[in-house]
């Protein structure tokens, strides 16, 4: 068969495809196209033959159309190369183009066969998934926490800038390396990756990286598998958050509190032994008071009874003071004796009912409460943890009080509490004569009286004592007054069962 028909054959059986075939003749002059050659192009069919190929190849490719036909001229065989083509209208678009020599029957070159198939889509997709990577390797690095992936063997597959920092190696030296090989502790390294290839993530995983140089970084690791799109598991992506700031803030507070705790401590002590020493002070001192108290006291008694007749007037008020004084010396010392005792006493501490407290508390007062007609009423109160004998002294010295500083009408005292956060808040409310606004924190001081002897009785040490129960029962005390309207007396006391032990 002719060359020519043989041609015609071939381009008559490839009119109907969509990829373009050439034929061109050792000048390149196009000696025949078949439709989809001219579709491609957009240029009528008839208009491409004879007319020179190398115009449809965008100026910036003609060097490597040109290198591509000498290679094709020199072998027998096909060869490929991706092309940029022009079209009629002067656009340009990307071919893969395939180039075959066919010989005369002298086995000398005749002619290029050429095929193109239009890859430009191909081109733009490739284009856009370069891009994609570039902004995606881009995000990567501008992270500032070290970011790995790693495959299901354990290797390291990618790494960010922050991981060469972080463990003083390059990227290329840590892929494809085992990622527990970069923590001081490798085993625990490889357990958290395996638990993300088990459960699929891991979120905050406590590590520690080594730096080559031996600088150790604490980091939280956060890691999930990745999925191919057929849901096959190709690996582990994990960042690190690193945490030094925070573990140093930490040690910082660490230190500060324990620095605190043993200030604290050594203060507690140091104040625990100054109380037990005062309060020894103050046992001693009443007790070895009383003996020449004692003498005083029956002495003059003696001096008033045998020479009553015997002196004057003013003589037998003298002795009458003085006998007066030494009683109230008596009262003060035995007070101290008593509130020494409270500091110094055992404490059990129990689970009470603070009604029953309060009911015993009344009944010691039973015989004030009828003299002065007082009206006593309480709500339902919580049961607390708490030494009884203490609490009965403390609601007994509280209502003493109210009834003692009345005024002139009945009184009335009502107890009530409510509950706060961890603690409850017992209140003693009273009609009484008030208590000035200044003197409300100098009243729980030993010795401190609002009053003379001849308008109040007293010794000025009953809220001393109040207050040192509600302190070993871990609780604070303070007053609310107003003069000439009465007085409402609030402590804490912690509503927490076996609590007690940390007031010891
Ligand atoms: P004392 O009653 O022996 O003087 P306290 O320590 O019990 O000692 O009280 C100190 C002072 O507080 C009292 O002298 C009194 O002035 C004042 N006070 C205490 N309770 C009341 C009260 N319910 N109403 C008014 N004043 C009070």
């Amino acid at each position: 068969m002719k060359l020519e028909e043989s041609r015609r054959k071939y381009f008559d059986l490839y009119n109907f495809v969509s990829d373009g075939y050439f034929t061109l003749n050792k000048e390149g002059i196009i000696l025949e196209a078949n439709l989809a050659a001219a579709t491609l192009l957009g240029i009528e069919r008839r208009k491409l033959i004879n007319s020179t190929f190398i115009k449809y190849i965008d100026p910036s490719d003609r060097n490597k159309f040109h290198h591509h036909c000498m290679e094709v001229m020199q072998t027998s065989i096909k060869h490929t190369v991706e092309i940029k083509l022009l079209k009629n209208d002067n656009s340009s678009f990307y071919v893969h183009m395939d180039t075959l020599n066919i010989l005369d029957d002298d086995n000398n070159f005749k002619e290029f066969r050429i095929s193109i198939t239009d890859i430009t889509e191909i081109k733009t997709a490739a284009k856009e998934i370069e891009s994609a990577n570039k902004y995606n390797r881009s995000l990567i690095e501008a992270s500032l926490d070290p970011l790995v992936t790693i495959g299901p063997d354990g290797k390291i597959t990618d790494v960010n800038q922050s991981t060469e920092k972080v463990t003083g190696f390059s990227r290329n030296e840590l892929i494809g390396t085992d990622f527990s090989n970069y923590f001081t502790e490798p085993k625990q390294a490889r357990k958290s990756y395996l638990q993300v290839f088990k459960v699929g993530f891991v979120f905050g995983y406590p590590l520690e990286i080594k730096n080559k140089n031996g600088n150790v970084t604490p980091v939280l690791y956060n890691a999930s598998v990745y999925k191919d799109e057929f849901g096959e598991v190709l690996g582990v992506f994990a960042a690190a958050r690193d945490i030094t700031e925070t573990r140093k803030a930490e040690n910082i507070l660490k230190d500060y509190q324990n620095t605190l705790e043993e200030k604290v401590k050594i203060r507690t002590e140091e104040l625990a032994k100054s109380n037990a020493d005062l309060t020894h002070f103050a046992y001693i001192a009443s007790h070895d008071l009383r003996e020449p108290l004692r003498m005083i006291t029956s002495f003059l008694q003696l001096l008033e009874r045998r020479y009553a007749d015997k002196l004057d007037h003013d003589a037998n008020e003298f002795i009458n003071f003085a006998v007066e004084g030494a009683k109230r010396l008596d009262n003060m010392i035995n007070d101290l004796l008593e509130y020494s005792k409270i500091t110094n006493k055992e404490k059990e501490f129990v689970p009470l009912k603070l009604e029953n407290v309060l009911e015993e508390a009344l009944m010691n007062l039973v015989v004030q409460i009828e003299e002065s007609d007082a009206v006593i009423t309480y709500d339902p109160l919580p049961t607390v943890n708490g030494d009884e004998k203490l609490l009965v002294m403390l609601f007994q010295n509280i209502i003493a009080n109210a009834i003692k500083y009345r005024r002139n009408e009945t009184p009335k005292i009502h107890i009530s509490s409510i509950k706060e956060n961890d603690h409850y808040v017992i209140s003693i409310n009273d009609n009484g004569i008030g208590i000035d606004q200044k003197y409300l924190t100098r009243i729980f001081t030993i010795f401190q009286r609002l009053h003379r002897n001849d308008e109040y009785d007293g010794t000025g040490i009953g809220l001393a004592i109040v207050e040192n129960i509600v302190h070993q029962h871990g609780g604070e005390i303070w007053v609310e007054s107003e003069l000439g309207k009465g007085s409402t007396f609030y402590f804490t006391i912690s509503n927490k069962k076996n609590e007690y032990t940390k007031y010891f």
